[in-house]
């Protein structure tokens, strides 16, 4: 950490908050350096907000609150057909700006900003989706269900998806009424300023979104805001529990997404090739550094020829090329440190990303793509979160034997499984213990209008993040009833 008087010149200036449509300096002196991590440089100074800054901004999104949830459902949206053209014409920056201070690699990153598009289109979409129900429920009696924004909401990001997460939030909680405080990862702080550019180009009225910057302390002071309507997080379990309680007993609605370990549950009936090149896919996308990617493939009786494959397709990949560096040094040490652990203990490294350094970015924070065979399920490999480019090869006799080992994790966002087989397809996706399973994908995010979220200590709360699983979240119900004819008859419940 540094302090604001520190001057040493960055690529960017320092980050500034974004408070009622304005970018502003923080009142707090402690900064943190913001790193490429694909080259360790400084490219710039993210400030630590407290909680004055946290009122500065429940202030401002408070004082549009009211005009903004009076608007017509129609008419908001209109902002997010603008914002989604926004994004998909400034792609190739906004792509450079997410490598930049993330790392992934710029096909990876583009994606990721083209996802946000599709975000909006969800958006768009959501006045055909709302429309409160009515029934006549006795004669003359008519009750319906209309839907409200909650009020103040914030958001609170992880550094893995620096353009993508916050707009897992943006679009459906601004949509829907809400006015928003975002706080991104202090680790990739530098999208979220130009989210709020856009938004602010494609029309969004100041105060309705508002951007603070910091870590534990201004995430804690979210928390205990009596503003605060709604929390939305996403990042690590241990972080993701924190949040939930801590909002949950200020009596805040709380949605909570935590850390994952996947498992693809490779059958010998598997189609070699769609299946090696998927499974490896999984793994060292955004370096592993997905919360969707898997980490321990089950390989169940003769997979041999497909774990043969994976290396081979695994020893072609360039990092710094085909795979980008992870997040830290810290992060690189600490995967390291697991595959040595794994090694010790008996397994068989086949493929070793470790010392990975690219040449001319010899301070980049890269790991190679692992693979390690002969795993059991009580070494620590095969049961943390790893969150790097690291596959874990289990091997398993039966089906039940992988399933097994896959409903022991504590998390359960994603599982999937690789076979030609449709009974025993359907058995895992039945009995697997995640919120999102698939066959023969190894990646399997729910487009929408399907929401995100997993099972476990994947997810505390209710609903999910995105898709129809997040109206929920951003507003609540009011039931109304209504009798106009005079003739209607009175009973107990009139
Ligand atoms: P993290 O939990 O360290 O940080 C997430 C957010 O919490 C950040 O904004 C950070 O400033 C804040 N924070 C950190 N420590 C805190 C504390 N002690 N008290 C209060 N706030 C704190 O997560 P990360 O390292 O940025 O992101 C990686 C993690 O996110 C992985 O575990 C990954 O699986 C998870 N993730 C989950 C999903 C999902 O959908 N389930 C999606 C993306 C990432």
């Amino acid at each position: 950490m540094t302090t604001i008087d520190q001057t040493s010149a960055t690529k960017y200036p320092n980050v500034r908050n974004y408070i009622g449509g304005t970018f502003v300096d923080a009142n707090e002196r402690s900064m943190l350096d913001v790193t490429n991590p694909a080259d360790g440089s400084v490219i710039s100074r993210v400030p630590l907000s407290g909680q004055s800054e946290v009122d500065r901004a429940v202030d401002a999104a408070r004082a549009a609150f009211p005009k903004w949830s009076a608007t017509p459902i129609k008419e908001r949206v209109q902002v997010f057909y603008r914002y989604k053209a926004l994004l998909e014409k400034n792609i190739t920056e906004l792509g450079a700006l997410v490598s930049e201070e993330n790392g992934k690699i710029r096909n990876e990153a583009e994606a990721e900003v083209l996802k946000s598009a599709e975000l909006c289109e969800f958006a768009t979409s959501l006045p055909q989706i709302v429309p409160g129900e009515v029934l006549e429920v006795s004669r003359g009696v008519e009750c319906r269900v209309e839907r409200y924004p909650v009020g103040i909401v914030s958001s609170i990001t992880p550094f893995n998806f620096p353009n993508m997460v916050p707009n897992w939030t943006i679009p459906n909680a601004i949509a829907l009424g809400n006015c928003m405080i975002l706080k991104p990862s202090e680790q990739v702080p530098l999208s979220s300023g130009r989210i709020a550019e856009l938004l602010k180009e494609a029309g969004l009225p100041d105060g309705v979104l508002n951007v603070v910057h910091g870590g534990q302390d201004t995430v804690e002071a979210i928390c205990d805001h009596p503003y605060i309507d709604t929390i939305s997080f996403v990042g690590s379990t241990h972080v993701a529990k924190i949040v939930f309680r801590r909002g949950s007993h200020n009596l805040k609605r709380v949605l909570a997404l935590g850390g994952a370990k996947n498992h693809l549950i490779v059958m010998p009936d598997a189609e070699p090739d769609m299946t090696s090149n998927n499974v490896v896919a999984s793994m060292s996308g955004c370096a592993g550094q997905r919360c969707m990617a898997a980490s321990v493939m089950m390989a169940v009786g003769r997979t041999d020829h497909i774990v043969e494959r994976m290396a081979g397709i695994v020893r072609g990949m360039v990092p710094g090329t085909h795979i980008g560096p992870v997040i830290s040094k810290a992060a690189k040490e600490r995967i390291e440190r697991y595959i040595t652990e794994a090694e010790e203990a008996g397994a068989k490294v086949l493929v070793d990303g470790r010392g990975y350094v690219v040449p001319g970015r010899e301070n980049g924070y890269y790991v190679g793509p692992t693979l390690i065979d002969h795993v059991t399920p009580d070494m620590r490999i095969a049961q943390d979160e790893i969150f790097g480019p690291v596959m874990v090869i289990i091997r398993a006799n039966d089906v039940d034997e992988a399933l097994k080992v896959q409903r022991r994790s504590p998390y359960g966002n994603a599982a999937s499984v690789f076979t030609e087989n449709g009974g025993v397809a359907r058995y895992v996706m039945e009995n697997a213990s995640a919120g999102m399973v698939g066959v023969n994908v190894g990646v399997p995010v729910p487009r929408e209008p399907f929401g995100f979220g997993g099972w476990n200590d994947s997810k505390f709360g209710v609903g999910d993040i995105t898709g129809r699983g997040s109206i929920e979240l951003w507003t609540r119900s009011k039931k109304m009833t209504t009798k106009w004819n005079k003739e209607a008859g009175t009973n107990w419940m009139s």
